[in-house]
């Protein structure tokens, strides 16, 4: 092969490579274009569930964990293909990142069911208010639940309230509030932080996002605040 074949095979190798890099392009583009349609078609109020029936079906969801009658429930191929352009989840979740307390499963769930959103210690900052407020008016969700767990390791580091390394602080700082509020409470004082913990941020919520609040008001919109029991897999209302 002489230098000039060599050069020419060259350059017609950069031409196909060109060509696919311009294909691969538009494809992106194309997806990213149907992906802001689907976008926009989900910015319609979409639920047709009342928020007292979001709440029944998320109980009855908990008690088929319990009683270990999970149905697995719209997790199946034909889920993932029915969710892949648009998401309607019935009920946002704010829960710990505690790993024993995934949503899906406790409330056996599927895939577009739940809007999750999971901080350790589970309490509201402006993020999380973000989240809540983008579920609520963008995707039109009836039900927010706040729920706190037994034996909460974010809590137990509030209450014995020694110096930690790095952002944890942070965690420790926000759930401080529910402990000095219950120092004086007979029983648990772990459990009785936890508890007080979700009350105080369902109460939070309302002054802290007008947004939520008129929702709330409009009837579009239910909150309550929860707390899931380790040993029995129990979700108990509380708030
Ligand atoms: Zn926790």
């Amino acid at each position: 092969m002489t230098e000039s074949e060599r050069t020419g095979m060259i350059s017609r190798r950069n031409l196909i490579l060109r060509a696919g890099a311009g294909m691969l392009a538009a494809s992106i583009a194309s997806t990213l274009l149907q992906a802001k349609e689907a976008k926009a078609a989900n910015l319609e109020p979409i639920s047709q569930i009342t928020p007292d029936d979001a709440l029944k079906k998320l109980m009855d969801g908990n008690q088929r964990y319990i009683d270990q009658k999970r149905t697995f429930t719209d997790q199946s191929r034909s889920r993932i293909v029915e969710v892949a352009q648009a998401q309607h989840p019935f009920a946002t979740i704010l829960a710990c990142s505690d790993s024993r307390v995934a949503p899906e499963i406790i409330f056996d769930q599927g895939l577009g069911d739940l809007f999750d959103i999971r901080v350790a210690g589970n309490f509201l900052d402006d993020g999380v208010l973000g989240n809540m407020e983008y579920a609520a008016l963008e995707l039109g969700v009836p039900l927010l639940v706040i729920m706190g767990h037994e034996r909460c390791g974010a809590v137990k580091a509030a209450l014995d309230g020694k110096a930690v390394p790095g952002h944890i602080g942070t965690l420790v700082a926000a759930i401080k509030p529910a402990v000095d509020a219950t120092k004086n409470q007979l029983g648990d004082a772990w459990d009785n932080a936890v508890r007080a913990n979700v009350k105080m941020n369902v109460n939070k919520l309302k002054s802290a996002s007008p947004i939520l609040a008129e929702a709330v008001k409009a009837g579009k919109l239910k909150v309550v605040g929860a707390r899931y029991d380790l040993d029995s897999g129990k979700v108990e209302i509380i708030a």
